[in-house]
């Protein structure tokens, strides 16, 4: 059987990588989508299994003790992360899984599994990124300079990612649809095609 790609999505906040994965997952219905865990509380509209397993500290420290847990992170004083139970059996099942995760997780993920095709999403520019996260009107001046230093550390973890896709104005669609291209090249690459190539005459 083909092994499925695990397809890691990064993009600071305001890079529009929610609208962007939803959409992507409006075009490959079939895609595994790993729902990950975290502390936080539920926003508004969210549902428990759906939008995350939203579980208590010591839930989450359980499951990390007993390695249930892919990879994680600690954001904003909260933990999240990819437990194996959603991951795995997406991944055995050889399909592909899309993993809409932060940098330091992403890298966790790389040094795993270095065959994930791991892609950043970014606004066209910081001044952009600083403009849409003005736009939102929900932070204060201080938490949106905050976004912006912690999107340019974020930068600094390139260094596990394969592929920088730009997120214009407007153009998300287009930009799902790069992702996308990416997924097809991905799959198209000899090393991925060898158990077809190499049993193509016997
Ligand atoms: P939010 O609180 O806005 O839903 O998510 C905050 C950040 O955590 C986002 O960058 C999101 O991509 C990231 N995130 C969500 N789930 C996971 C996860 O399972 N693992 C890691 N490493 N990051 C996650």
């Amino acid at each position: 059987m083909e092994k499925g790609l695990i397809i890691v999505i990064s993009g600071p906040a305001g890079s529009g990588k929610g609208t962007v994965v939803g959409l992507l997952r409006d075009m490959m219905p079939d895609i595994g989508y790993s729902v990950s865990a975290t502390t936080r509380t539920p926003r508004p509209g969210e549902t428990d299994g759906v939008h995350y397993h939203f579980m208590s500290k010591l839930d989450f420290e359980k499951k990390l003790a007993e390695n249930e847990v892919l990879e994680h992170t600690r954001y904003c004083g909260n933990y999240y992360g990819t437990l194996k139970s959603e991951s795995e059996k997406i991944i055995n099942a050889g399909k592909d899984i899309i993993l809409e995760i932060e940098v330091e997780g992403a890298s966790q993920v790389k040094k795993i599994y270095p065959d994930a095709v791991c892609i950043m999403l970014l606004p066209p520019s910081a001044e952009a990124l600083a403009a849409r996260l003005r736009g939102r009107g929900t932070e204060t001046e201080t938490v949106i300079r905050r976004r912006l230093s912690r999107a340019e550390k974020e930068l600094k973890y390139l260094e596990f990612y394969d592929y920088v896709v730009i997120n214009g104005e407007g153009d998300q669609d287009g930009c799902a649809a790069k992702i996308l291209g990416i997924i097809d090249a991905e799959h198209s690459k000899c090393a991925r095609m060898k158990d077809f190539t190499d049993n193509f005459f016997s």
